[in-house]
């Protein structure tokens, strides 16, 4: 089997946590490979990358399985990250056939490995897991750019020892994730097994051994999926807006089928309706030889599939991130139009009454974010694509729960004339590039806002207290009468009302002492002595008998209701017993 022409190039994408070496691991795809000065070893594109096939089965040191293969290379798409996975659609599905999940050896799974492959079983998209940084592991003896198991067989034993440790934490991790796994020289059947390459982006181990699991997958999996048609005209979706000196608003797209030729009239999704233009240059980077040259790109009079290159156009300023682009005609257009509308529109979101504002610099980002509140069941009021504009922030002022004053934004700017608004407002705006990073902010800072909130109402707030008068220590009969009383539960302050176990009101807090000293209040367990303004001992109150403190119904109602789980054990008692003396007459108190 030699490569098809009708293959189209498979496009990759690497996922996984912060710092566990994505970048590092497309340099390395990058560098290796030029800097090993094999001809025509890899094509940079606009926004990609692409290894050719015979770059990879030379790297692999075996020309043989140049003919295994159908597809022409591999494409990787140079922004990693799961928002560009998710960002990038083709017809509703992810525009990466394959994806790479690097996970540091040393670290093991962080939230964003889980986040990526759970993104990955949503799209159900073939993917094989790298296990990097095994040259941190201590004794490793670095073998430069050696395949895994030719490195792996120079270690010494105590060094292979921790390395299969280490390896079958992941391992079980990913088992804890649904998925069954094993080392990818190992597994038989990719179909069942996700295969792991522990690997080194820095020293260069097994990167031959991702390339070649990575074409093993596209073959096993994609075959059906990569066929295209280089005369259809093109259909790709847009990477990026980008303004660029002398051309105004280009926008990079990775183009996935048929072929685009400069002069072509394209359809690009756009905040409103899809605009129409004339692609005006399709640009590429000048390649590194040309350093002369003052310009970055150069034109190209025609692409086909799969590429990533710079189109400039007039009026592409309000093109989407993450939308498509197809090439039409005049008899086309209407009806493709259409059809990039609906497909925008089935991003459509469903929203609440009431809840925060969201907003991301593209469809598909908007769409992971929203999934991923949902999971976490906060409630969302506005979700739309684009930078935070005055609009959005006079609107979310105006909303009355200081809760919901609230606009996480993904991956996008906050225009200057919202800035100034925000600065006169109470609204909390949370900005980030990473997705778990807002939700855990947002969390953290709801969880000190309620807690806040709850605090500021205890303060307000008449808490239940329940006490006894002690036998034998009465101070004073009336006026005030002043006796001695043991708290059984909950708190009596200075100033409450308080009832006989019967409900009823006989008098006022005036003054609580504790051994001679005054005090503002007093809690479960104390002893002290209170002087009540009202009731005369022997006639409304008597030794022995249990008072309460008053608790007004709009009170209980807001402890009851708003700060139950915040209260301890002998005041959630001590309201129980009150409510239920105070219900016996009424059953809807403070209902
Ligand atoms: P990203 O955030 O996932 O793109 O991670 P980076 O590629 O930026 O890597 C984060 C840090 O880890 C950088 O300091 C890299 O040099 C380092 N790093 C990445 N891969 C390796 C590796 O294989 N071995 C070692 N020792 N360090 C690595």
């Amino acid at each position: 089997m030699a490569v098809k022409q009708d293959l189209r190039t498979p496009i990759v994408s690497v996922m996984g946590h912060v710092d566990h070496g994505k970048t590092t691991l497309l340099d390395r795809i990058r560098g290796s490979t030029v800097a090993e000065g094999e001809a025509g070893a890899i094509t940079q594109h606009i926004g990609a990358t692409e290894v050719p096939i015979d770059t990879i089965v030379s790297k692999c040191g075996n020309p043989a399985l140049r003919d295994k293969f159908m597809v022409p290379g591999l494409l990787f798409i140079d922004t990693p990250g799961h928002h560009a996975f998710t960002s990038l659609r083709s017809r509703g599905g992810a525009l990466a056939d394959l994806a790479i999940v690097i996970v540091d050896i040393n670290e093991g799974f962080m939230p964003q490995t889980i986040e990526s492959l759970q993104i990955l079983k949503r799209f159900k998209t073939p993917f094989v897991v790298v296990a990097n940084k095994i040259d941190r592991i201590h004794g490793w003896e670095p073998q430069k750019n050696a395949p895994f198991i030719v490195s792996y067989n120079k270690q010494s034993e105590r060094v292979k020892t921790e390395l299969d440790r280490k390896f079958y934490e992941v391992v079980g991790e990913l088992y804890n994730a649904g998925f069954n796994s094993e080392r990818h020289d190992r597994v038989s059947d990719f179909q069942r097994n996700i295969g792991i390459i522990p690997i080194s982006a820095v020293t260069g181990e097994g990167i031959a051994d991702v390339l070649m699991v990575l074409l093993g997958l596209a073959q096993r999996f994609l075959e059906g999926n990569l066929h295209y048609d280089a005369s259809v005209p093109g259909v790709g979706t847009v990477l990026e807006v980008k303004e660029e000196k002398g051309l105004g608003a280009t926008i990079d797209v990775i183009l996935y089928d048929g072929n685009l030729k400069k002069g072509d009239m394209i359809v690009v999704g756009s905040l409103g309706k899809p605009l129409h233009t004339k692609v005006r240059a399709l640009l590429k980077p000048r390649p590194l030889t040309e350093i002369k040259s003052e310009e970055k790109f150069q034109q190209v009079q025609s692409v086909t599939a799969a590429i990533g290159v710079k189109i400039s156009a007039p009026n592409l300023d309000s093109a989407l991130a993450g939308s498509p682009v197809r090439v039409v005609t005049p008899e086309t257009v209407d009806a493709i139009s259409e059809e990039i509308l609906n497909e925008l529109e089935e991003v459509q979101i469903d929203t609440d009454a009431l809840g925060i504002t969201i907003k991301a610099d593209t469809i598909g980002s908007l769409e992971a974010l929203v999934n991923e509140l949902k999971k976490e069941k906060i409630p969302i009021r506005k979700a739309t694509v684009g930078d935070i504009s005055q609009r959005d922030v006079v609107e979310v002022a105006a909303i009355e729960d200081p809760f919901y004053n609230v606009i996480i934004g993904f991956n996008v700017k906050v225009l200057p004339d919202a800035k100034d608004k925000v600065q006169s407002t109470e609204i909390k705006l949370f900005l980030s590039d990473v997705i778990y990073r807002l939700i855990d902010d947002y969390k953290d800072w709801a969880k000190e806002q309620k807690e806040l909130t709850e605090k500021e109402m205890t303060e307000h707030i008449t808490k239940p207290g329940r006490f006894q008068i002690l036998p034998n220590c009465t101070f004073r009969q009336s006026k005030p009468a002043v006796v001695g009383v043991k708290i059984i539960g909950g708190v009596v302050r200075t100033n409450v009302d308080v009832t006989t176990a019967d409900g009823t009101v006989v008098g006022k807090v005036k003054g609580l002492q504790l051994r001679g000293d005054n005090i503002s209040e007093a809690k479960v367990g104390m002893e002290v002595a209170v002087a009540l303004e009202g009731p005369t001992v022997g006639r409304q109150i008597k030794e022995e008998d249990t008072l309460f403190v008053n608790v007004p119904e709009r009170h209980a109602k807001v402890l009851e209701n708003e700060i139950f789980d915040s209260l301890k054990a002998d005041e959630l008692e001590t309201l129980e017993a009150f409510l239920e003396i105070k219900r016996k007459g009424n059953p809807f108190w403070a209902k």
